[in-house]
């Protein structure tokens, strides 16, 4: 099966929840700290479940999201 790793750029994130909002899968979440321009940024909180679709990084507006497929052996 393949797995994917999210990568979040948290001080470009403005917390608007585009990427949550679009997430089939309930990967993303809200992190309880804030970044600094004072929004909560975007986090993985169920990063096992991603399957790859790329739906959160075409939707967040500001390039704030990565998404890589992991090969065999990679954490
Ligand atoms: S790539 Fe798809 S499944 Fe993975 S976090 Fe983004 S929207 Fe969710
Ligand atoms: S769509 Fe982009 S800017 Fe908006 S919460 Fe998600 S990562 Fe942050």
């Amino acid at each position: 099966m393949r797995a994917f790793k999210l990568i979040f750029r948290p001080e470009k994130c403005k917390g608007c929840e585009l990427c949550r909002s679009v997430c089939p899968k309930g990967v993303i979440g809200m992190a309880s700290q804030v970044n600094a321009k004072g929004y909560h940024p975007a986090c993985a909180v169920n990063q096992e479940a991603c399957i790859g679709c790329q739906s959160c990084a075409l939707m967040c507006p500001d390039g704030a999201i990565a998404i890589y497929q992991l090969e065999e052996g990679d954490q």
